[in-house]
């Protein structure tokens, strides 16, 4: 399947009332993307509840809708500008959303994080700001809310930004812009305030057009981890996404763990002859040997990745019932499964306040964040999270549930060693 290009993925974060709901159905409203007859149908119900009409509330209906299956009406899950489609893929109050956000379920190629102007910065804008980071996520926008409570006051804006920024600068994030805002009345989101004269910077619209749309990386070596094999008439083929690369008819890759070295001999998707797939596409491969090759393998071409036992990791813990050392987990990074252990967790911290709370610990809490070494029952294909992300990223699952997710540091590179 091919990726969409024209659509950039995005998250809202921040704390809780600090106007997720109501910036993004003011998004939709102002970018025309929400039908006249749902707004019609929201306004009716607030006054006949006497109340006056939110988009929070708007934004609340659409999304119990979906839930419920009512709404597949696609024009609703994404909102225009000129230059392209975004989609906002974390609906606000979002229960799930640090576990998406971890697990890479919700891959945003640009956030917008919010404050209210009047609260300042929070425990959550703290927290999903620390994971914005950890996730590498570059392309952030900040946006001082509600900015209408403090009669657009200039001075209170500068305030909260430098207290923002301060915070920011610790887990090196720079936001691209930081814009007073009101969500509610619709100053500097689609249209530029009147009423703020002194900011001369753009509105949330023209700063996210500004950003790039995730680039793929057809140019960095070829990581394609296998995620089934299937016999198809005479052929097998195995099935994947390519995370990193292309990978072409005639290449020569070899597959890790094993070691075992095939040429490709053709490029597939729904019996379909292609030549080439490329990062971000899932496809199938056949090879001209006749090896057997399992899910969890992961096929490469140029620099070796590293396959490792025991390495350095950053994990969130993000699970109610606390971690404690010796317990036996699931370690899983792209199709790789393996039963691991935590050796040891050299340092955690909170990640609202980032203030170390221990040192070789024995456990680790809901949000707290653990430097650890990891050791997995057999070896895994692994790459430092900032140079190939899909392969250093990772989810730590006790019993069915997703506990913990988690980013790999401090491979060695050897490269000399491994061509
Ligand atoms: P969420 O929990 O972050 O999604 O926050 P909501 O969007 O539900 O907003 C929480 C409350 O703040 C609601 O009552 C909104 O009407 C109100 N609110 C949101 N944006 C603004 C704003 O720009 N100005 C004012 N005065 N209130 C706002």
């Amino acid at each position: 399947m091919r990726k969409e290009k024209e659509h950039m993925k995005i998250v809202i974060v921040g704390h809780v009332d600090h106007g997720k709901s109501t910036l993004i159905g003011r998004l939709f409203y102002d970018t025309d993307s929400i039908q006249e007859e749902k707004i019609a149908e929201v306004r009716e119900a607030c006054k006949t509840l006497g109340k006056e009409m939110e988009f929070a509330y708007l934004m609340d209906h659409l999304q119990e809708e979906r839930e419920q299956g009512v709404t597949i009406d696609t024009t609703q899950t994404f909102f225009k500008t000129d230059k392209r489609h975004y989609v906002i893929i974390d609906a606000p109050g979002h229960k799930e959303f640090i576990k998406n956000m971890i697990t890479g379920a919700s891959q945003a190629e640009a956030a917008i994080l919010i404050v209210d102007a009047d609260e300042g910065v929070q425990e959550q804008t703290k927290r999903h700001a620390y994971i914005l980071g950890m996730l590498g996520l570059k392309q952030v926008i900040a946006v001082l809310n509600k900015m209408d409570l403090r009669e657009f006051d200039k001075e209170r804006f500068e305030e909260v930004k430098a207290e923002l920024l301060k915070f920011l600068s610790s887990i090196s994030i720079v936001p691209s812009h930081v814009i007073p805002i009101s969500a509610k009345l619709g100053e500097n989101v689609a249209k530029k305030s009147g009423k703020m004269k002194w900011y001369s910077g753009p509105t949330i619209l023209s700063a996210l057009d500004s950003f790039s749309v995730k680039e793929s990386s057809p140019d960095k070596p070829l990581r394609f981890p296998v995620q089934g094999v299937f016999k198809v008439e005479n052929k097998r083929i195995l099935m994947g996404r390519v995370e990193s690369g292309t990978v072409s008819e005639g290449d020569e890759i070899t597959f890790l763990p094993s070691g075992k070295t095939a040429k490709v001999k053709s490029v597939e998707e729904f019996m379909e002859e292609r030549h080439s797939a490329s990062a971000g596409e899932s496809t199938g491969i056949t090879i001209d040997q006749p090896y057997f090759i399992e899910r969890g393998e992961v096929a490469f071409s140029g620099r070796k990745p590293a396959v490792a036992q025991e390495f350095s990791a950053s994990v969130f813990w993000m699970s109610p019932r606390a971690f404690a050392l010796g317990e036996r987990l699931a370690f899983r990074c792209a199709t790789q499964e393996a039963g691991c252990e935590v050796k040891k967790i050299e340092r955690k911290i909170n990640s609202s306040t980032l203030e170390t709370i221990g040192e070789n610990a024995s456990e680790l809490k809901e949000n707290e964040v653990g430097e650890i070494v990891l050791r997995t029952d057999k070896p895994v294909v692994l790459e430092n999270f900032s140079e190939i992300p899909e392969l250093g990223r990772f989810v730590l699952v006790r019993g069915e549930n997703v506990s913990a997710g988690g980013t790999v540091s401090g491979l060695e590179r050897l490269d000399s060693k491994r061509q």
